[in-house]
């Protein structure tokens, strides 16, 4: 994904905290370039010569409207996934029935990668899965589709199709539901979590009363989704540039409470956010939780994380860094931690105790400091004549001391000496 510099977009800033319209990219003048690859012509000839219609669908079109070129591109057409899976290997694309069920399949030319979904209505819900009909309406096949501005779709023309005010909504800044938002919210309880993602990336002023009570009131139900759709969606949410008021709202609207059994602290990932250099999930998740374990217990139980991403959590919220610590017990501390260890402590330390300058000390000794490597192997020892066996490390743990406490600066051959 890549944010286009377009003048037409200046507006889109933040007038002196005032939240002006977004003025929205003509596709007429300026087609975004995934319009034209020569792929996408391929693609579309094939279709239509076996008398298909084809238009690129939901977050791409979305996207290219506030100036943002997608590379995950969906096309929607009215041939069946079975004719089109033909058509288009005749053509060259490699094929995969990613999503056969749904009447979902990819195609493959030159790396270039299409979603081809068949037109379709979700004919029955279940709270997720939803059992398929195909259909050559497109404005059925928008209607399923869960916000206004996910619901756009653009021909091959330029022409950009809009059957329930998505770019307006968009312009605003408002996620807006196409249709009644408690029933579209229980027909899929993630839709409660894609609201706060799209509000992040796209909301602009407050969110619409009605909306966020119909999400206030389906919140208990997001308990039935599954922990991998859950993580999912709160993983893209953590890494996008601001997700603080989605966050908060997440927390006034009862979705922690109901997601965790806790309230979780939105305050502290705002506190990071204007502080961090990287947009880091994994921090923004621990601020989340205060650094607090018992916390991480209900979220490791909830969300399913990666065995990396518990360790590095959980060493951070087990390990209290004292407020107090001399330059060099700093450094000892980062070098028995290891720095992201160390940096997440610091983190949740300054985000705790806003008044102890020290963490944002042991923050900037994090960024400026390499931790040396300690210069002295086994094979070093033997080669000075030890046996090998247990005394090696023995003496290893003993030099690493020495070497710790005169600062890191000891070599090999000094290390030798003492020894
Ligand atoms: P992103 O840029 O995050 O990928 P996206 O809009 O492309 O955003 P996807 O999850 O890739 O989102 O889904 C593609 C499209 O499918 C959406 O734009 C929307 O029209 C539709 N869609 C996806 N998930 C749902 C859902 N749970 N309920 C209704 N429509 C959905
Ligand atoms: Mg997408």
């Amino acid at each position: 994904m890549e944010r286009l510099s377009n003048p037409s977009l200046s507006l889109q800033k933040k007038n002196k905290g005032v939240m002006v319209p977004q003025a929205l990219v003509d596709l007429t003048k300026e087609p975004p370039a995934w319009l034209h690859y020569k792929e996408t012509l391929s693609l579309f000839v094939a279709l239509e010569q076996a008398g298909g219609h084809c238009r690129f669908v939901g977050g791409c079109v979305r996207d290219a409207l506030v100036g943002i070129l997608s590379d995950d591109l969906d096309v929607s057409t009215n041939l069946i996934p079975e004719d089109a899976s033909k058509r288009l290997e005749k053509a060259g694309f490699k094929v995969v029935p990613t999503g056969i069920d749904h009447g979902t399949i990819t195609a493959i030319k030159n790396h270039r990668v299409f979603e081809v979904t068949t037109l379709r209505i979700d004919a029955e819900t279940f709270g997720r899965h939803a059992s398929v009909a195909f259909t050559d309406d497109w404005k059925i096949d928008a209607a399923r589709r869960d916000f206004t501005f996910n619901a756009l779709s653009l021909d091959q023309e330029g022409g950009l199709h809009d059957y329930f005010g998505g770019q307006e909504d968009l312009a605003k800044g408002r996620v807006r539901f196409i249709g009644d938002a408690g029933a579209r919210i229980r027909e899929d309880y993630l839709r409660i979590l894609r609201y706060f993602r799209f509000f992040a990336r796209f909301g602009n002023g407050d969110p619409d009363k009605n909306e966020l009570a119909q999400i206030q009131k389906n919140a208990t139900s997001l308990s039935r989704l599954s922990r991998e759709r859950v993580t999912k969606e709160l993983w893209l949410l953590l890494g996008l540039d601001n997700p603080v008021q989605s966050l908060k709202l997440m927390k006034e609207y009862g979705v922690f409470r109901s997601l965790f059994g806790v309230d979780l602290f939105p305050e502290y990932v705002e506190a990071l956010t204007a502080v961090e250099r990287e947009k880091d999930p994994v921090a923004r998740l621990l601020a989340l939780i205060g650094g607090e374990s018992n916390y991480f217990r209900l979220v490791q139980s909830t969300l399913r994380l990666s065995n990396k991403t518990q360790q590095r959590i959980q060493s951070a919220c087990e390990t209290e860094l004292a407020a107090d610590l001399d330059p060099h017990a700093q450094k000892k501390a980062l070098y028995r931690l290891g720095p992201v260890v160390f940096k997440d402590c610091a983190m949740i330390g300054a985000l705790r105790n806003s008044n102890a300058p020290s963490f944002k000390e042991y923050l900037r000794l994090a960024e400026t400091w390499s931790v040396p490597e300690f210069p002295v192997k086994g094979r070093d020892l033997v080669a000075w004549g030890m046996k090998p066996g247990p005394e090696i490390g023995k003496a290893l743990a003993l030099l690493t001391q020495i070497w710790i406490d005169n600062d890191f600066a000891l070599t090999a051959d000094e290390l030798h000496k003492r020894l």
